[in-house]
């Protein structure tokens, strides 16, 4: 039975990044809030799907938006909390805000 758990857990997260979804269009809505955005560049590397671009001062510009999976990674990750992402999958209302 440990065995089963361990190997119901990678998938699931795996499911998370939903690689296939990009294809069938936006599926996210994300709000950069620059005032709190001191620029660190997280969400621009590390985005999966490419979504942002850096403008003058390295801060994201939301050039991709019909490339958004909505994975959350963004939000999540910056550390001033100036990303919001709103899922439009039908799973909307898991980020609460
Ligand atoms: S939620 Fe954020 S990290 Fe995920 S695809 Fe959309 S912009 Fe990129
Ligand atoms: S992770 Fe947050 S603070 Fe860093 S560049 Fe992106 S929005 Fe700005």
């Amino acid at each position: 039975m440990e065995q089963k758990r361990t190997a119901t857990a990678e998938p699931s997260e795996a499911e998370e990044i939903p690689s296939q979804k990009k294809r069938k269009g936006p599926q996210g809505v994300v709000t950069v809030f620059p005032i709190w955005c001191k620029g660190c560049g997280l969400c621009i590397e590390f985005c999966p799907t490419k979504v942002f671009e850096a403008d003058d001062e390295g801060r994201p510009i939301v050039a991709h938006p019909e490339q958004c999976t909505g994975c959350g990674w963004c939000e999540w990750h910056c550390p001033d909390f100036a990303i919001s992402v709103r899922r439009i999958d039908g799973k909307e209302g898991d980020d609460g805000v």
